[in-house]
């Protein structure tokens, strides 16, 4: 016997079921338009809320900083891998967020890894809404804490499970802010509420939010003034700050804690100069213009309003992330296909990632989408909408 021959097995059945994953393959810039087969396409795949992916003063300030202080880190960040400008970034993101401090990690994924186990343990409990991105879940088991879920976006539920569940050392709720299926927000100061009634720390995952909610893209915590009091901020560079990398955001104790607790603060390298230093230039150009943020809220109106009118169900959106909500899995899936022909490039959304009969395609708004590009996506949704009787 072949010793993988059942992942040979599996790879099939992956293939047959239409589960299996091809990532498409980009010659371009990530921008508003990219190529994927030499087919130019208006791209609404990717996290760019505000085109810094591949914007000119992030690239140069990567540059630059290359120049002075090289390339990576070759260390870990408690060894030698922390250079001032991780401290600069830092010290700009926690003033950005109005936070006490902060601490970057390699990748929003990995800062929900190095968070949750370094604050909970097996005699402990984490509430987690039973949407939580899959980088949370995974912190969670890490943490071998019993993992209790509430109801989607339920405070109610919530409540119900922590009254239920007294018998514990420690706890943490834990919420996304902004659930990248569906493109709702987490119920922040509801959760403030509980998490002071019962003395339970909240964490948020704030990746979808970072550059998209509150005053000039400064996140959800700012969207609901709750400053202080959300007691763990998680977010990402990965997405609207066009680089990569993750930050935690919370008082100074906590921020010290992880740097002597967080298993990817001790033992991966750091975060890499020129990564770090297009965040940095991101965080700048937001604080100084929320002229890209408000850009991109204004397409987001303009797509939604459209799309309504031509009768395409949006669920429950309230942020740049547009479900455009089919139902059936096969259509979805054909869909997508069809946009892709019209030259509309956007990922259909099936079963498992979300229930039985509410596949759709997700649409995310970029600032640097133009009025034309906006057009032949919602001409595109009008002509295979009336083809595959959808609307
Ligand atoms: C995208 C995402 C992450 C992962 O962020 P990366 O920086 O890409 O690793 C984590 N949490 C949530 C809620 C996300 O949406």
């Amino acid at each position: 016997m072949a010793k993988f021959s059942w992942v040979t097995k599996e790879l099939s059945a992956l293939k047959k079921s239409g589960l299996y994953n091809d990532a498409p393959i980009l010659k371009t810039p990530v921008s508003s338009h990219i190529k994927i087969n030499g087919k130019p396409l208006v791209n609404f795949a990717s996290n760019n809320y505000l085109g810094l992916a591949n914007d000119k003063r992030l690239i140069k300030a990567a540059y630059s900083a290359m120049k002075k202080y090289g390339l990576g880190p070759a260390a870990v960040r408690s060894i030698a891998g922390t250079s001032v400008l991780h401290k600069k970034l830092e010290n700009t993101l926690a003033k950005f967020k109005k936070a006490e401090a902060v601490l970057t990690f390699q990748s929003g994924f990995i800062a929900n890894l190095a968070t949750i186990p370094a604050l909970v343990g097996e005699e402990d409990v984490i509430f987690s809404d039973e949407l939580n991105h899959a980088s949370i879940i995974d912190g969670c088991r890490l943490s071998k804490a019993k993992i209790m879920r509430y109801k989607h976006a339920d405070p109610k539920d919530l409540e119900k499970q922590i009254k239920s569940n007294r018998d514990f050392r420690r706890a943490l709720i834990i919420t996304d802010g902004v659930f990248s299926m569906d493109g709702d927000i987490a119920d922040l100061p509801a959760l403030v509420n509980i998490s002071n009634k019962y003395d339970i720390p909240l964490m948020v995952d704030d990746a979808h939010g970072e550059g998209v909610l509150g005053r000039n893209g400064r996140g959800i915590v700012d969207h609901f003034n709750l400053h202080g009091k959300v007691d763990i901020e998680v977010g990402t560079m990965s997405k609207a700050f066009g680089s990569v990398g993750g930050l935690v955001a919370g008082k100074k104790t906590l921020i010290e804690w992880l740097t002597q607790r967080a298993r990817p603060f001790l033992f991966s390298s750091a975060m890499t100069i020129p990564d770090v230093a297009a965040s940095l230039e991101a965080v700048k150009i937001l604080s100084k213009s929320d002229k890209l943020v408000k850009k991109l809220w204004e397409n987001t109106r303009y797509l939604k309003e459209r799309l309504s009118v031509l009768g395409f169900n949006l669920g429950k959106s309230q942020t740049p992330i547009v479900p455009v909500i089919i139902g059936q899995e096969k259509t979805t899936r054909e869909f997508a296909k069809r946009l892709r022909s019209h030259g509309i490039f956007a990922m259909p959304i099936t079963y498992p990632t979300v229930a039985v009969g509410t596949a759709r395609i997700r649409l995310i708004n970029s600032a640097i989408h133009t009025k034309n590009e906006l057009d032949k996506a919602i001409k595109a949704f009008s002509r295979v909408g009336k083809e595959l009787k959808v609307i």
